[in-house]
């Protein structure tokens, strides 16, 4: 049988058109939740080539993926960055090519990752405050990353996001300096729950705090929430008239987060990885050898998907075999 266009569905009737792409485990930076004593080598650094990736993104177009997302580890450390994003970009039917950076080196890098391609650009700024961007990062970098930030509003991206972490911390706070920041500039932040793994459970217990903070906040200040995107991410983003940009939530923790999951994850090293909590993966590089026949590397990837679970477990405090976001790809 031959695999058609939109055809990527498992059991639960779900289909899959967006696939998140590790391109790197490496990480410059050595965030208190993720990887609080920064990144250590576990083993060689054969990381999936530009054209290893091309061929991926070539069969994964073919049966309806239009969407890649790439992140890491850090996506900018690697010194081909350009060149993985111009080889998605010439992919027959990608329509969307969005990266999740730290933003360390935005300003310099910004223009050249739009011009190769890049459609969609989401930052992760844990605060607006130096002091405590700088305790949380481990880097004295919020300055540059905001530069960064500002020079990528002026390029003509379809969407520059930013990401923010909830932590009991910053939480409590409010969220009065990030409505004021949304103000003017058209760009949402989007505070994602902290996620439990199998590194920072002394960490999660310290400083979850429920989604519910923000939605609440921001529904009593008459924000709304907007409908989403088919091909978006998980995010519920809110709007207000007096404001130009949007404040969002990603809650994994909330019910039925995984009913409408739509995407699929690559490791840096090739392994298709069907949910971000599971275990495993499907080892994919040996077929990426193949420019021209597809067929065997849509066929692994179809039958991988019908195992994919229901859910995550997380609310049983089972994250999987996953110690950090940075091994897999927030
Ligand atoms: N290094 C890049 C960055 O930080 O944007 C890309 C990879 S990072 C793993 C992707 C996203 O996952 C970031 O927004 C990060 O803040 C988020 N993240 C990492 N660990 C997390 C955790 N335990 N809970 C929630 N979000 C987490
Ligand atoms: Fe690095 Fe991103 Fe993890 Fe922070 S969240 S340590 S920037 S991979």
């Amino acid at each position: 049988m031959a695999f058609e266009a939109h055809n990527l569905a498992d059991g639960f009737g779900r289909r899959f058109s967006y696939v998140r792409l590790s391109v790197t485990e490496v990480c410059n930076f050595r965030c208190t939740y993720c990887l609080p004593d920064g990144w250590k080598k576990t083993g060689p650094l054969s990381f999936l080539t530009p054209s290893e990736i091309a061929n991926l993104a070539s069969a994964f177009a073919g049966v309806g993926v239009t969407k890649f997302r790439l992140t890491g580890g850090e996506p900018s450390v690697r010194p081909d960055l350009i060149d993985i994003i111009a080889n998605l970009a010439a992919v027959d039917g990608v329509k969307k090519i969005a990266m999740t950076t730290n933003g360390w080196n935005l300003d310099q890098r910004v223009n050249r990752w739009r011009n190769a391609g890049l459609s969609h650009l989401n930052v992760s700024v844990d605060s607006l405050d130096r002091e405590t961007f700088r305790t949380i990062t481990g880097h004295d970098k919020l300055p540059a990353v905001m530069a960064g930030i500002d020079t990528a509003l002026g390029l003509d991206f379809a969407a520059v996001k930013m990401n923010a972490v909830l932590l009991r911390s910053t939480a409590n706070t409010g969220f009065d300096t990030w409505a004021e920041f949304v103000r003017e500039r058209p760009v949402a932040v989007r505070f994602i729950e902290l996620m439990r793994t199998g590194d920072n459970a002394e960490y999660f217990a310290a400083n979850y705090v429920k989604g519910s903070i923000v939605t609440d906040w921001l529904e009593e200040r008459g924000w709304a929430p907007q409908d989403k995107h088919k091909d978006g991410g998980p995010a519920v983003e809110y709007a207000h008239p007096d404001y130009a940009g949007r404040i969002g939530l990603i809650a994994p923790y909330a019910a039925g987060f995984c009913d409408g999951c739509n995407r699929l994850r690559v490791t840096a090293r090739g392994k298709l990885r069907l949910c971000l909590f599971g275990e495993g993966g499907c080892d994919l590089r040996d077929l990426l050898q193949d420019a021209e026949d597809k067929e065997p590397l849509t066929r692994r990837i179809a039958q991988a998907l019908s195992g994919k679970a229901a859910g995550h477990r997380l609310h049983e405090n089972l994250p999987g075999d996953l110690l950090h976001l940075a091994q897999l790809g927030g």
